[in-house]
């Protein structure tokens, strides 16, 4: 039995030892540098960048040669929307670039919009949700027929695990001549992702959320490139982002795609019974408990509140048995409520007692089970604090 239950699958997620060993194995071994072409280190380190980008676009459905290694999620979101704007504005002498994104985005994507219309060089159209936070679709499509050259929206989201229809809105925002951006980060490597075939643009994820290394990701751009680089240098990765690559991170990333390919829709079975034998349960222990979410949700996703039962109190007393989430991890520490409850109009009472449990690969029945009964135990103990202080 573990003595610490990990169910913070969305934050980030355990290595793979397989992942583990072709990390070391290119720290220790082939540990040359990709742009180096006078040797054969070099050419072992290219090799295994291009094998890595030929596991990545194989996972999500397009060419290897669209695929761009960053350090993560947050600088391919950066890079391809700062990108793109930067791009636009350019071309367009000056006009500012209308871009529209979802309330829920994470805030990669919203705090980069919000910068680009602080500098001037966008203008900004936030999409709403609904009570369960799918896309306002007539907010949508008014957005749209108002005028837009780019669209943000994510493949799924890492508070509630909506997964959005990522297809039909890349088709709606192209008959409208919008570029499309997706952040992919918490849908790749659980649910199916098919990239090309949907007709996004440009993507991004991050290898940390599929069982591989953190500090390294991916940037998916469709050709034709509509992007001004934001960095200079040796002009590795065609200028698109240059700087060495970081090679073990790389080659780790693609064997978790390799893997996720081959074993993620079986996990996602296992994964998906385990939430909902969570969510039973504490149904029964708690009936006042509310459950947030769509209809389709990621398949370890599970969100829900106690109304009035402050979580960072139940979090605080099981916070060294069970990891379990009050919001996103890079926002934790904030004490506002989640800018995605808010979205989805949720009361604050019902936003105070949030608490997102990420169930994942490495979970079994008796994890979810003592964590489930620890976290219930934790709940009944700050209603009785409450109580008496009352
Ligand atoms: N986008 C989403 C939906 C996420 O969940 C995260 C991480 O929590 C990110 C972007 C940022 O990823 P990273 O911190 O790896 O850059």
């Amino acid at each position: 039995m573990n003595d610490r239950i990990y169910l913070d699958y969305h934050a980030s997620t355990p290595v793979d030892p397989r992942v583990a060993d072709v990390v070391r194995h290119f720290m220790v071994q082939e540990f040359g540098n990709a742009s180096s072409a006078d040797h054969i280190f070099g050419d072992r380190a290219e090799a295994a960048v291009m094998t890595a980008a030929e596991q990545v676009a194989a996972l999500v459905g397009v060419q290897a040669d669209e695929i761009i290694f960053t350090s993560g999620a947050t600088e391919g979101a950066n890079l391809s929307i700062r990108g793109f704007v930067n791009w636009l504005f350019e071309r367009q002498k000056g006009k500012k670039v209308r871009v529209g994104y979802a309330a829920v985005e994470h805030s990669a994507v919203m705090q980069t919009c919000k910068s680009l219309a602080q500098s001037g060089l966008a203008e900004l159209a936030v999409i709403g949700v609904d009570q369960n936070g799918m896309l306002d679709w007539p907010q949508l499509e008014q957005t749209l027929n108002h005028g837009l050259d780019l669209l943000c929206v994510m493949t799924a989201n890492n508070i509630v695990g909506n997964i959005y229809p990522v297809g039909p809105i890349a088709t709606l925002a192209h008959e409208h001549g919008v570029y499309f951006f997706s952040d992919a980060t918490q849908a790749v490597g659980h649910i199916p992702v098919d990239l090309g075939t949907w007709g996004v643009d440009s993507a991004v994820m991050s290898a940390h959320k599929l069982h591989g290394p953190k500090g390294v990701g991916a940037l998916y751009l469709r050709r034709p490139l509509q992007f001004t680089p934001l960095f200079t240098g040796g002009g590795q990765q065609r200028g698109i982002r240059p700087g060495t690559l970081n090679v073990p991170g790389i080659a780790g990333f693609g064997k978790a795609c390799q893997l996720r390919l081959q074993e993620a829709a079986e996990d996602s079975i296992r994964v998906e019974s385990l939430r909902d034998r969570a969510r039973e349960r504490i149904r029964s222990a708690l009936p006042e408990a509310v459950f947030f979410g769509s209809e389709e949700t990621l398949p370890g996703n599970l969100s829900f509140s106690v109304p009035g039962i402050p979580n960072k109190a139940v979090v605080a007393r099981i916070r060294h048995k069970v990891a379990v989430s009050t919001g996103a991890a890079c926002s934790s520490g904030l004490e506002a409520p989640s800018h995605v409850l808010q979205a989805m109009n949720v009361p604050p009472e019902m936003a105070e007692g949030h608490i997102r449990i990420g169930v994942g690969k490495f979970n079994d029945a008796e994890d979810v089970d003592r964590a489930v009964d620890l976290l219930v135990e934790a709940v009944r103990s700050v209603k009785n604090v409450m109580v008496q202080a009352s």
